[in-house]
């Protein structure tokens, strides 16, 4: 039996911009470290001015529909062919 390897999972995945280089890299940490002011250091560069950038995973995962409805509800028979 191994140990919990899958733990570090909960720890949330954070994707961040160099604003010196343009490097897009990601950052690891808890919301507790966040929260604290986390500041991440560009690998490429070593610069710590970075932005966040916005992913939209979430929102895409939030919006696929079960496949029963890919014709649509409120068409009449037929839609599909
Ligand atoms: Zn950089």
């Amino acid at each position: 039996m191994r140990p919990a390897a899958g733990r570090s999972v909960s720890m949330p995945l954070y994707d961040y911009e160099c604003r010196r280089c343009g490097e897009a890299f990601e950052v690891r940490a808890s919301i507790a470290e966040r929260e604290g002011g986390l500041v991440p250091t560009c690998p490429a560069c070593g610069s710590r001015e970075a932005r966040q950038r916005l992913t939209f995973a979430t929102i895409v995962h939030q919006a696929r529909r079960p496949s029963s409805l890919a014709c649509g509800p409120d068409r009449g028979p037929g839609c599909c062919g």
